[in-house]
Order: structure tokens, then sequence, then C-alpha cells
């Protein structure tokens, strides 16, 4: 007799997801930007921890950084100016089995969304900020960002910018319930994947400063720190981030450091003669508030209306 198979549920195959899974429309950024060099080694990331793309989503404000989720083969949503991180803390809270990402730069993060930021990193929920430093705000063509240095020609200060540059480490150390802290360079693609791999791993918000180069619109502030490993400090430790031997043998100056320290990392942080690389401060134990907001979500809708009567019953007069 012909007839319906009695199961006709898909089979449903594990399968190994390649670089490829994770690849969205073709990247505009400049030839030499570096963030090419990031959005590759988020793709190595997400292919090394198997995560499936369609459990992943990148989350950004604007500027050239905020381009990332259009070519990162997961979910994505390119948002508005400073506005990345409350999209991404409203997915975290309604979806927490989504892995998030968010992509910001300086002017979006540390300007425009410095409100944002300040609360995400206290409100640590499970998911990895990367924010694209190049100290300029290249999609609008150059014009003086939080992090520019003393002296940086812009089209906003063609003189040189006339404040010292804004230090988003000590601000986000000296955050309640900070819990993972990480500076890196975009040239250095061991590094930059070993960090971004330490940060996705972390349960919380973890912060990853990338000093990243724009050839165009920061070329002479890029290509200075990038002859100049001296001017780098690398952070070692056997609770920080694993540095390939290649990475040891780059950068002279070194120095362990206990990144469950804060006192440690806020030193590391206004020492005006070195940039810190590596992790500056880790604390797992911080609690995440997707944990403590979603306490009572699994009631049943009996179990609800028990406990609202309760409530309103405290206020009978
Ligand atoms: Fe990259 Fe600068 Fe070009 Fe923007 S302007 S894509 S930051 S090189
Ligand atoms: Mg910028």
């Amino acid at each position: 007799m012909f007839g319906l198979k009695a199961d006709w549920s898909l089979e449903v195959f594990e399968r190994y997801f390649t670089i490829g899974d994770y690849a969205g429309g073709e990247a505009r950024w400049c030839p030499g930007c570096g963030d090419h060099a990031v959005l590759s080694a988020a793709q190595r990331v997400l292919r090394d921890e198997q995560q499936r793309p369609e459990k992943s989503v990148c989350v950004s404000g604007i500027g050239c950084s905020s381009r990332m989720p259009h070519y990162l083969g997961t979910y994505g949503f390119h948002g508005l100016h400073g506005r990345a991180l409350p999209v991404a803390c409203g997915i975290k809270s309604r979806r927490p089995d989504l892995d998030v990402w968010v992509a910001t730069g300086d002017g979006d993060c540390f300007s425009i969304g410095t409100g944002h930021w300040i609360h995400a990193l206290r409100y640590n929920m499970d998911m990895t900020l990367m924010v694209f430093d190049n100290a300029v705000y290249g999609l609008t063509k150059a014009q003086t960002s939080p992090t520019s240095p003393l002296g940086f020609k812009t089209n906003t200060h063609p003189f040189g910018a006339i404040l010292d540059a804004h230090n988003p480490l000590t601000v986000t150390l000296g955050v309640a319930n900070v819990s993972f802290v990480a500076q890196v360079v975009d040239w250095n693609p061991p590094m930059l994947y070993q960090t971004l791999k330490a940060a996705y791993r972390h349960r919380g918000t973890s912060f990853v400063r990338i000093i990243q180069r724009c050839p165009v619109y920061a070329d002479a502030y890029s290509k200075a720190l990038q002859s100049d490993p001296s001017r780098f400090l690398l952070l070692e430790h056997a609770d920080g981030i694993a540095h390939d031997p290649a990475v040891l043998r780059q950068f002279p100056e070194r120095r362990t450091h206990d990144p469950s320290s804060l006192g440690g990392a806020f030193q590391l942080a206004l020492d005006n003669t070195h940039i810190p690389l590596g992790l500056l401060y880790h604390n797992p134990a911080a609690p995440c508030y997707e944990d403590l907001s979603s306490q009572g979500m699994n009631m049943t809708p009996e179990q609800k209306l028990t406990h609202m009567n309760a409530v309103l019953d405290r206020l009978t007069i």
C-alpha cells in the first residue's frame, strides 16, 4: 500500500560551519582599513566556536565600523548613532539564547553613546562589545573625536585638537559591575583573535577597545603607533589573554598583570608612558542583568495571577 511515511519531521544533520557561513556582503571599507581585520577575527571566533549563524546577531550604531552587520553572515541590526547598546540590551533581555555582538566606534560609543555605554557596562548583559577606535570620525570625513590626541588635525580642528584625548579605559574601569576590559590593536591578527575569543567566552559584557587603523583620515597617527611596538606594554598572566609566541617577540615591553586586580588595571590605564595590550580586568562573578531580571519568567499564568493578587492584597486598606 502506498501512503505517507508515519513521521514527516525533517532530519537535521549536525554540520561543520566554515568561515564562508559567516560571510555577509562584500566589505566596502577602504583598502588597508583595520576594520577588515576585526571582521576576519570575529568570523574566525564564530567558526572555531561553531556558533550557529542564525543564533548570532551583530548590532551597530553609525560610523564606518557600524557597517559590520552587513558583512557578517549572521542576523544584524544597523541602528541609530550611539544607540547600538540599548538595542543589544533589548535583544538580550528578550532572547537570552542569542549570541550578541556589538560593533561601535570612538565617536559612536564615547561621544553620542556615552550614556548607553556607561549603563550597559553596569547592566553587564552577556555580549561582546567591540569599540573600533581610530581616533577620528571617518565616515563623515575627519572630524575630531573624543579620542583624537592633542594636536591631531581634523576638519573641525585644522590647527590640531585642543584638548587631551578622553581615556575610555579609566571610564570603563570606573563603572560599577564592569566585568571584562581588554585592549588590542587591529594589526596583530593572533592577538586580536585571542582577545575576541576570550571576550566571546566571558559571560557578561566584554568591553574590547580595538586601536584601529584609518589609513585615510588618521594615517600618520596609525603609522606612528604601528611602527613603534615599544609604545605598547603587553600584559601577561595565566588568567589573561593567551599570547602566541610570535606576539611575544613583537612586543619588547611586557609586564605580568593579574586581571583580577581592579587597582592594577587602573594603574595601567592611567599610565601615559605605555599603551597596555591584553586583558586589564576580568571579574567572572559579576552578575548579569538578564539573570536577575528574568526571575519569574517561567511562571504559569495561574502563578502570575496568584502573585499579582498577593501584591495587590498588600495595598488593601
Ligand atoms: Fe576605514 Fe577610515 Fe576608510 Fe572609514 S574612512 S573605512 S575607518 S579607512
Ligand atoms: Mg572613529
